[in-house]
């Protein structure tokens, strides 16, 4: 059964880079998967898609028409072309299917979906929700969330950056791999110690409130008696979110890790069709 993979995350936080190196390993093991841009800002994709959101929509003139700012526009973008959900959806099951014309061409194993850069227009919208769920309902969907490893490596970043992605999880109700991105730059170490190792994070929160101390305005920061309470009580909230996640450090620039987030996909894939699909049917 194929697999759907969708990437999310902040704008800069590499979806697209990543996607093109994605792209280009199952290419490089004679497993072409079908691709997906729904980023209608997008100036140049560098990987060829089979469906590319700017084929149906032009982002310029959906702003101009209705008057719209950027994000406006996007959103409404995403809107005009969740209108299409269906023919995708008979696009990609005539892909994934074999061919009865053609039995030696594959059917297509891995789906992989680019979002807008600017993560909420996504996974916050309507039309974001549409295509979400009408390929859950098709295909096991995992989140591929890509974090900036290297901006996200104090205390109070990855605390925020994990809190996003728990909410995600929370709004999307997928299975979700956690993507350490740009790991040429900033190794990933760190965050799985602080994932796994509840001390560590400790350690590290009370490191970065005694560097808040000196220069820090009394009474804010992370330094301040209420915000290391509230770190406290977040970190072990997180606890049992990261129980139930993926986590691979890579770099869609040297192509480190990518192997590593395969075996979660289809980790992910398993737990999507044991928990998530019968959940999903029984709301059905
Ligand atoms: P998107 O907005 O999430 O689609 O991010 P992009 O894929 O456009 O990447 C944003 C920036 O990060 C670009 O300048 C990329 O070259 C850079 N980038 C992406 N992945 C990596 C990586 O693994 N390592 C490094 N060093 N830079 C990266
Ligand atoms: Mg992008």
């Amino acid at each position: 059964e194929p697999v759907a993979i969708v990437c999310v995350g902040m704008a800069g936080s590499g979806k697209t880079t990543f996607m093109q190196r994605i792209n280009a390993h199952l290419h490089g093991k004679r497993e072409p998967p079908y691709v997906i841009n729904l980023d209608p800002a997008v100036l140049n994709v560098p990987f060829e898609s089979n469906i590319d959101i700017r084929d149906s929509v032009n982002y310029k003139e959906v702003m101009k028409q209705y008057n719209l700012g950027p994000n406006g526009g996007i959103l409404t973008s995403l809107n005009l072309f969740s209108t299409k959900v269906d023919q995708i959806l008979k696009l990609l099951e005539k892909r994934t299917a074999p061919d009865p014309e053609n039995p030696s061409k594959k059917p297509i194993k891995n789906i992989l979906v680019d979002t807008p850069g600017q993560i909420e227009v996504f996974v916050w919208s309507a039309s974001g929700q549409i295509l979400l769920e009408s390929l859950a309902s098709t295909f096991p969907t995992v989140i591929a969330y890509i974090i900036d490893t290297p901006r996200t490596a104090s205390t109070s970043t990855f605390m925020s950056n994990m809190l996003y992605a728990c909410s995600i999880l929370y709004k999307t109700k997928l299975p979700m791999i956690l993507v350490f991105n740009k790991t040429d730059v900033k190794d990933a170490d760190f965050a799985k110690e602080w994932m796994t190792d509840y001390d560590a994070f400790q350690a590290a929160l009370s490191n970065d409130e005694a560097a808040n101390a000196f220069g820090g305005v009394e009474g804010e920061g992370a330094g301040s008696g209420y915000m290391s309470s509230l770190l406290n009580s977040m970190s072990m909230m997180l606890e049992e979110f990261y129980a139930h996640l993926s986590v691979v450090g890579v770099s869609s620039m040297t192509g480190a890790g990518v192997d590593d987030f395969f075996a979660a996909v289809r980790e992910k894939a398993e737990e999507f069709k044991k928990d998530y699909r019968p959940e999903l049917e029984r709301k059905r």
